[in-house]
């Protein structure tokens, strides 16, 4: 149900809630509103059987005033236009909102990546980035991880782009493994981040950490390593889901460090209540409404909206996944309190590590990982500042206010480097 609500309307109604406190002119919105480039390409791949299937794939550039396209490739069998356009939509505005110099991007395949062989994997992943070699570059749109694509995904995209180019060209993509270029700390920088705004929140709402509670939905990347740090504080962890279901445990809270070999060991959470101290929710979505201070959907779009909204009242929501409120469900949400930092925002570390990636990329001069956890720091704390200052300028919330800087920015680099005619 969740998923029938489209991830662009409701971007482009938070463009319109935020546009409602600014003065732009027509001429302004229609600079920076909608993407600038959409592209569709048909990938056909030799599967291990022989035959041949047909997948699909996109990339879009929202918006590259500020800088090079940047936004993450996202392999999900409900994958569409429609929600790419959105990622690269809420790309541009993150960017703007960390003032780091890169525009908005995101690409997407429709496939179930976990029904594929390694071979048909890398073949897919080669065959992409090769049909959009004259889309990518590391002064045009570079790309990096998203739900399902990895380091060893990010490898294979760069050689491909290698051979072609007969360069070792590192900055053509971000989320490398290190021995390809990538940053120390690229892993964690989303989650890194999260907790970075999370704990500044807690500050101005007078959260204690250590005895705070923290419920996460999607077990993944961002998710799995939000919740170790957030365990590190003190939090305690009473929920946490994946794609097989929902697991609590109110009382005594969950080991991530368990969950977490858990996973490496079985692929999932499948089952992790019949092997732990946990219990199964009936449905997964009811994970959304447990009482906690902290509540982070760290999936995909539109999982909290006018439908659930009412009954969904952590003090916090930090939003790890992009887009998981509508616009509905965010007034709902403020009627009741609900203080959410919001995407563009509140993971906007994993891009931020991305650029700090491409900048070791260009010198050719690698980072200790101290180093890159306090440009970080610095950052995200300074974008949180920037975004709550707004919001109490404004009288408005976290989100509008972030929409707010963004517009801002990007607004003036359009402006600032004309028409060209
Ligand atoms: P991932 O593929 O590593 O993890 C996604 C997790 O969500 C998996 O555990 C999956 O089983 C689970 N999941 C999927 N559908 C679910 C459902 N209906 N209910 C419960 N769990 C479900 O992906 P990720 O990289 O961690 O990304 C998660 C979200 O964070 C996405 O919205 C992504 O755009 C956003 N994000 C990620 C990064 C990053 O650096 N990885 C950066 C910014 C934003």
């Amino acid at each position: 149900m969740p998923m029938e609500t489209s991830a662009f309307k409701n971007a482009m109604k938070q463009f319109d809630a935020a546009a409602r406190f600014m003065n732009l002119t027509e001429d302004q919105i229609v600079m920076i509103k909608e993407p600038r480039r959409v592209t569709v390409v048909k990938l056909p791949v030799r599967m291990d059987d022989g035959r041949i299937e047909m997948f699909k794939g996109y990339r879009v550039q929202h918006n590259v005033a500020r800088g090079p396209a940047k936004g993450g490739i996202r392999f999900h069998p409900d994958v569409t236009v429609d929600e790419v356009k959105a990622l690269a939509f809420w790309m541009t505005y993150k960017c703007a909102v960390v003032n780091i110099p890169m525009g908005g991007g995101k690409g997407g395949v429709v496939v179930e990546p976990s029904l594929l062989s390694p071979g048909e994997l890398e073949r897919l992943a080669r065959r992409y980035f090769a049909e959009l070699m004259d889309v990518f570059g590391p002064d045009r749109d570079v790309p990096a991880p998203d739900i399902n694509t990895n380091p060893q995904i990010m490898a294979w995209m760069m050689d491909t782009y290698a051979m072609h180019h007969k360069d070792f060209v590192p900055a053509v993509i971000t989320g490398k493994p290190l021995e390809l270029g990538g940053s120390l700390g690229r892993m964690s920088a989303t989650a890194q981040g999260m907790v970075f705004c999370v704990r500044e929140a807690a500050e101005k709402l007078n959260i204690d950490l250590k005895t705070a509670s923290v419920a996460l939905q999607g077990f993944g990347n961002a998710g799995s390593f939000a919740v170790k740090l957030l365990r590190e504080d003190g939090c305690k962890i009473v929920a946490i889901s994946d794609i097989s279901g929902g697991y609590y445990n109110r009382g005594q809270g969950i080991s991530v460090n368990e969950a977490i070999d858990y996973v490496r060991e079985h692929k999932s959470l499948k089952n992790f209540d019949k092997h732990t101290d946990v219990k199964k929710y009936k449905d997964p979505m009811q994970l959304l409404e447990e009482e906690v201070d902290i509540l982070i959907p760290a999936t995909l779009e539109n999982q909290i909206t006018e439908d659930n909204a009412e009954r969904v009242r952590p003090r916090v929501i930090a939003e790890c996944a992009n887009g998981p409120c509508t616009v509905e469900a965010d007034a709902i949400l403020e009627k009741n309190n609900v203080f959410i930092i919001p995407d563009i925002l509140c993971n906007a570390g994993g891009v931020t590590v991305s650029y700090l990636e491409w900048v070791q990329n260009r010198m050719g001069y690698y980072w200790e990982a101290d180093r890159v956890q306090q440009d970080l720091h610095r950052i995200m704390v300074k974008a949180f500042e920037d975004v709550y200052q707004t919001s109490l300028r404004h009288k408005v919330n976290m989100r509008i206010a972030a929409f707010i800087i963004g517009i801002e920015r990007v607004t003036r680099a359009a402006e600032m480097r004309g028409l060209y005619t």
